[in-house]
């Protein structure tokens, strides 16, 4: 049986209480379900601000899901005014997406600069998810999974077919080499099991669908037990 990844999204959203009340909301919630998930690793991209009082939390009740970053600098700890290096946000997490089609839409990063980005998580020991609109666009050597998310379909409701989506990861997959490929866009509790039943298809990328707790834990449900 492949493991799954599924990695929640939170963007720019929750506050340290909203964070610290989803995660026990969450967790109640996995327990009522007995969802059980040894086939997937789950991780929550959270903003910053939010890996240190989540990371404690997860530590203290030994919860199973990870911690990741949704960016990180190009550059080494140092003179870089506003930029969280690689080797700070590896003191509380293991994983960061880089790439995101919100950073390369709002803010200009091409693909030189996350290849920088890869390169600084690379060295200090991240997982790294390398998100891609399409087949085409560049994947820098060293990433540990492709996420393919068209960029009609983020947060639109509008999600790819399974199909097409199986389709495009293994074309991505036969290009890069690597060979855990996920897909991200408008994924929910309701359509997430028929992505993961592609062969292809690794895991998935839900952002607003990681914003509930009770969709949250309902789509690792029906990823990882599908009826
Ligand atoms: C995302 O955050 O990468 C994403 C795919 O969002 P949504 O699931 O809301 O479309």
């Amino acid at each position: 049986m492949k493991k799954l990844l599924i990695a929640g999204n939170w963007k720019s959203n929750k506050t340290v209480q909203e964070a610290i009340a989803w995660l026990l909301e969450w967790n109640a919630k996995c327990q009522m379900l007995n969802a059980k998930w040894e086939n997937a690793t789950v991780v929550l991209c959270v903003p910053f601000t939010l890996l240190y009082p989540l990371k404690q939390e997860i530590d203290r009740l030994q919860l199973p899901i990870e911690l990741g970053a949704q960016d990180v600098s190009p550059f080494p700890d140092g003179a870089y005014t506003g930029e969280v290096s690689a080797r700070q946000i590896k003191e509380l997490s293991d994983w960061v997406i880089i790439g995101h089609s919100e950073r390369r839409k709002y803010f200009g990063e091409t693909d030189e600069i996350l290849a920088q980005k890869v390169d600084q998580a690379k060295s200090a020991g991240l997982h790294i998810i390398y998100c891609v609109p399409d087949k085409e666009t560049t994947v820098p050597p060293g990433v540990d999974a492709v996420a393919y998310e068209p960029m009609w379909a983020i947060g639109t409701g509008k999600s790819d077919t399974p199909e097409n989506a199986g389709e495009v990861i293994r074309g991505i997959k036969v290009k890069t080499n690597i060979p855990v490929v996920i897909y991200g866009g408008s994924v929910t509790q309701e359509n997430v099991a028929s992505f993961v039943s592609q062969e292809a298809i690794d895991g998935v990328l839900p952002g607003g669908a990681s914003l509930d707790p009770e969709k949250f834990a309902n789509l690792i449900k029906n990823a990882c037990n599908p009826r």
